[in-house]
């Protein structure tokens, strides 16, 4: 799961590190106050940031024609009026697509006076199977040109899990960064902070750009995460209530959410043939020998291990409201799960969605005589595979045989 950016900055506070002062805007009526605060707290500036879940906002375009998706205004009246040209409008930039995202939260922020931008990172690395730290003086920009044309620029500090960061490594990360006197003190401190949140939230990645030193009104310097960006690993979500709250179903694909209400992993993909089958793995199988056979899976979608009536005719309605599908293919292997308990659900999924593409059902395992026997006296056309091969044949011809 993903947060948007003022989610995270509010799990990083929460560990100590320091963020500007923000408030999070959902409508117009919400942007003039928050922008008085900032204000009224001695900001010059209001910075006006889309909350999206895609990077790249600082440079992308609105549908509109208007440019950027972060803006750095010299007034409340200014933060207003370009808090109403990004409200309610598709922002694309170069992670949204061509259709981009639209805008429906803003962060009113104060201005910060940058006079460095920094990366930092926290993410596992599954090659070692430890967390590593990424930092970099090159901040601000696309990180992932700085690794293809200047890796030495990443500096990398791998964490012992058992032991946690220790000191020296948060100042070998500040050093890296060419940290000096209070600003290196400041920086050992986010940095142990920015860990933590990885380390608490049960997080994937965390990850600042920028992380900025900026200069305050006395003319200090001190540091502070500008952007931030929070991806949480969803087998640990049950853990953290606070973070599932965050959760914004704006962003996330209408279907998937649906299938997510279900219990089914479903996951649209490019093809004309959906595929419904039990276990992850028999999925990624059926998918490999429905392309074997020449045709094109239409979706990822595995029902887990107990698949309920309820759950196949939900299946079997997500999956026809993809209007690229022109046949499906059942793989069912039952093994926990009662073939005729799936049978019955097939049965009942087809005559509720009134389906009118060619259905082909491979059915093996526990009560298969029982399951074959609803299916053959139901009624409905259904074609039934011996075999996963034979399945996959039936369903590549059935659907290029409609084609013609
Ligand atoms: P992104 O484009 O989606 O990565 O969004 P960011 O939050 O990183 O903002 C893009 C850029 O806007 C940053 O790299 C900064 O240069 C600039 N920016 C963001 N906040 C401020 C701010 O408070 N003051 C100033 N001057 N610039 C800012
Ligand atoms: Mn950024």
């Amino acid at each position: 799961m993903n947060i948007h950016e003022y989610q995270a900055k509010q799990l990083l506070a929460r560990h100590g590190v320091a963020v500007p002062l923000e408030i999070p805007a959902k409508s117009l009526a919400d942007v003039r106050p928050a922008a008085e605060k900032i204000a009224a707290a001695g900001s010059a500036k209001v910075v006006v940031k889309s909350q999206i879940h895609a990077g790249g906002r600082g440079k992308g375009t609105f549908k509109t024609g208007f440019q950027g998706g972060v803006k750095v205004t010299s007034s409340v009246d200014e933060a207003v009026s370009t808090a109403e040209k990004m409200l309610g409008n598709a922002l694309v930039t170069k992670q949204t697509g061509a259709e981009g995202r639209c805008v429906k939260t803003l962060l009113i922020s104060e201005g910060a006076k940058i006079k460095k931008e920094f990366y930092l990172a926290v993410l596992l690395d599954r090659a070692v199977g430890r967390p590593l730290i990424m930092a970099s003086t090159e901040g601000g920009v696309d990180i992932e040109e700085v690794a293809a044309h200047t890796p030495e620029k990443i500096f990398k500090e791998w964490i012992d899990p058992a032991v946690g960061i220790m000191p020296f490594q948060a100042r070998n990360i500040a050093d890296a960064l060419g940290l000096k006197g209070d600003l290196f003190n400041a920086g050992v401190k986010l940095i142990i902070g920015v860990y933590k949140t990885w380390w608490e939230c049960d997080a994937a990645m965390v990850e600042l750009n920028p992380l900025a030193v900026i200069e305050l009104k006395d003319g200090k310097e001190t540091m502070v995460a500008l952007d931030a960006k929070i991806s949480l690993d969803d087998n640990a979500l049950y853990r953290h209530k606070d973070i599932q709250e965050m959760r914004d179903l704006n962003e996330e694909a209408p279907l998937e959410i649906e299938a997510s209400k279900f219990n089914l992993n479903y996951i649209k993909l490019d093809g004309n043939i959906a595929c419904l089958v039990n276990g992850a793995g028999l999925a990624m199988a059926t998918m490999d020998i429905i392309q074997h056979f020449g045709g094109m899976p239409a979706n990822f979608l595995d029902v887990g291990g107990g698949a309920s009536k309820e759950q196949v005719t939900a299946a079997f309605k997500i999956i026809l409201s993809d209007p690229n599908v022109k046949g499906i293919l059942v793989n069912i292997f039952g093994g926990i799960m009662d073939c005729n308990v799936i049978a019955t659900g097939i049965v009942a999924a087809v005559k509720e969605t009134q389906l009118h593409i060619p259905l082909v059902v491979r059915l093996e395992g526990n009560n298969v005589a029982m399951g074959k026997k609803t299916l053959a006296e139901s009624g409905v056309a259904i074609i039934t595979g011996d075999s996963m091969s034979d399945a996959a044949q039936k369903v590549v011809k059935a659907v290029a045989a409609r084609g013609k």
